[in-house]
C-alpha cells in the first residue's frame, strides 16, 4: 500500500468548535471587477450559515482593474478573507497552485470567481468529504452559455486526453472540486513546473466522490480564454501527461524507413529484370529516404523530450507572490506580507 493510505484511519471530521479552518476556498480571478461583488455576495452568507470556521482565499492573477482594490476594502471588515497577489499573471492553473499552497483548510474548494461554479453545491460537497472521500469532483453535466464550438472542441479535447494519457484524465470535470488536506499536500508535493492541473489531479488519484451539476454561464464580465491559449493548455496537458505523440513519430519514421526499403527493392528487382537504370541514383534515392525517416524520427523524439526537461531543469517557481493581504489575528487590522520568492510553502 502507499505510504499515503498506510496512515491510521483519521479521526471523525466534525466541524466542531476549534480555531482550525475547516474548509478554505480558493478563487484565481483576473480583471472581475464585475463579478466579485456577486460572488461575495453569494459566498457569504452561504458559507456563514454551515457554522463552521472557513477562509476565503482569493489569488489575484495580474490584474489591472479595480479587483484588488474591491476585494481590500471588503476584507477591511470580514477577517475571513484573504487576498494572494501574484507579481504578475501567470495563468490560472499557476494561480490555483498558489491557492492551494496558501489554503490553511482541512479541505480545500477550488471556485471561478465568475460563478460557473454554483457556491450552492460547497454544502453537499462537504457532505462527501465528511463520508469519507479525499477529492470530490464536480461533472458537469451541461455547460450553458458557451458557444457551440467551444463545446465540441472541449468535447474533442477531452476525448483525445484519456485516450493519449494513463491516468484516466475523466471527461468533463474541471477545476472545481473539493480536496482533502492530504490531497492538498500529494498535489503540492508534485515538482514539475509545467502544472496541467486536471492532470495533476488525476495522477494523485486518491478516493474520489462525483457530484453532477449544470455549469452555469457566467454572472457578468467576459472570459479570459481564447482559441489559441485553449489550443496551448490543450498542448500543455498531452505533452505532460503522454509520450504517445512521440510513438506516433516513431510509427510514422518506421512507415517511411519500410517504405524506402521497398522502394529500394523494387529498384533493384527491376535493374535485374529489365536492365534499364541510370548508375548511381536508385540506390541514392532510397538511401535518403530510409536515412531522411529515420532522422526526422530521432530528431522529433529528442526535440520532446529535451524541449520539456529544458523547461523543467530551469526550476523557476511557479508563480510569484507581490504580497499577501490578510487581517491580522490579534488586531483586526490589515496587514501585508511580502513574500517574494514564495513558490511553494515549505
Ligand atoms: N483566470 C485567472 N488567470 C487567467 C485566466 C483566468 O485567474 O490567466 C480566472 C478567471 O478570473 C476566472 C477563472 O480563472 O475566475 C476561469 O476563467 P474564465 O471564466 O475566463 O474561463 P472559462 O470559464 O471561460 O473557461
Ligand atoms: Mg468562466
Amino acid at each position: 500500500m502507499h505510504a499515503l493510505f498506510s496512515e491510521a484511519p483519521a479521526p471523525a471530521r466534525s466541524a466542531t468548535a476549534s480555531d482550525a479552518i475547516c474548509l478554505s476556498v480558493v478563487i484565481p480571478f483576473l480583471n472581475e471587477q464585475e463579478v466579485l461583488p456577486l460572488c461575495l455576495e453569494r459566498l457569504r452568507p452561504l458559507l456563514q450559515d454551515q457554522g463552521y470556521p472557513y477562509e476565503l482565499v482569493f489569488v489575484d492573477d495580474g490584474s489591472t482593474d479595480a479587483s484588488v482594490a474591491l476585494l481590500t476594502a471588503a476584507a477591511r471588515h470580514d477577517p475571513t478573507l484573504r487576498i494572494v497577489r501574484l507579481s504578475r499573471n501567470f495563468g490560472k492553473e499557476a494561480a490555483m497552485s498558489a491557492g492551494l499552497a496558501h489554503a490553511r483548510g482541512a479541505a480545500v474548494i477550488v471556485l471561478d470567481a465568475d460563478l460557473q461554479d454554483p457556491p450552492e453545491l460547497i454544502p453537499a460537497m462537504m457532505e462527501a468529504w465528511r463520508a469519507g472521500a479525499d477529492v470530490v469532483s464536480m461533472r458537469r453535466r451541461s455547460r450553458q452559455g458557451e458557444g457551440l464550438l467551444k463545446r465540441l472542441s472541449a468535447y474533442a479535447f477531452y476525448r483525445l486526453l484519456s485516450r493519449l494519457s494513463r491516468s484516466t484524465i475523466p471527461a468533463d470535470t474541471g477545476d472545481f472540486r473539493l480536496m482533502s488536506r492530504r490531497a492538498v499536500d500529494a498535489l503540492l508535493s508534485l515538482p514539475e513546473r509545467c502544472r496541467y492541473m486536471k492532470g495533476l489531479y488525476a495522477w494523485v488519484g486518491m478516493p474520489t466522490t462525483v457530484i453532477d451539476y449544470d455549469r452555469a454561464p457566467r454572472a457578468a464580465g467576459a472570459t479570459k480564454w481564447n482559441y489559441f491559449s485553449l489550443f496551448g493548455l490543450a498542448m500543455e496537458g498531452i505533452t505532460s501527461f503522454s509520450t504517445t505523440p512521440l510513438r506516433w513519430a516513431t510509427a510514422i519514421g518506421a512507415v517511411i524507413a519500410l517504405l524506402g526499403g521497398g522502394f529500394g527493392v523494387a529498384i533493384v528487382l527491376k535493374t535485374l529484370l529489365y536492365g534499364d537504370t541510370v548508375p548511381g541514383y536508385p540506390s541514392l534515392m532510397a538511401m535518403i529516404t530510409v536515412l531522411s525517416g529515420i532522422q526526422l524520427l530521432t530528431i522529433g523524439l529528442l526535440g520532446e523530450y529535451l524541449g520539456k526537461t529544458y523547461m523543467e531543469s530551469k526550476q523557476r517557481p511557479v508563480y510569484l507572490v507581490r504580497e499577501v493581504i490578510e487581517p491580522a489575528a490579534a488586531s483586526g487590522s490589515m496587514r501585508a506580507n511580502v513574500e517574494i520568492l514564495d513558490a511553494h510553502r515549505q
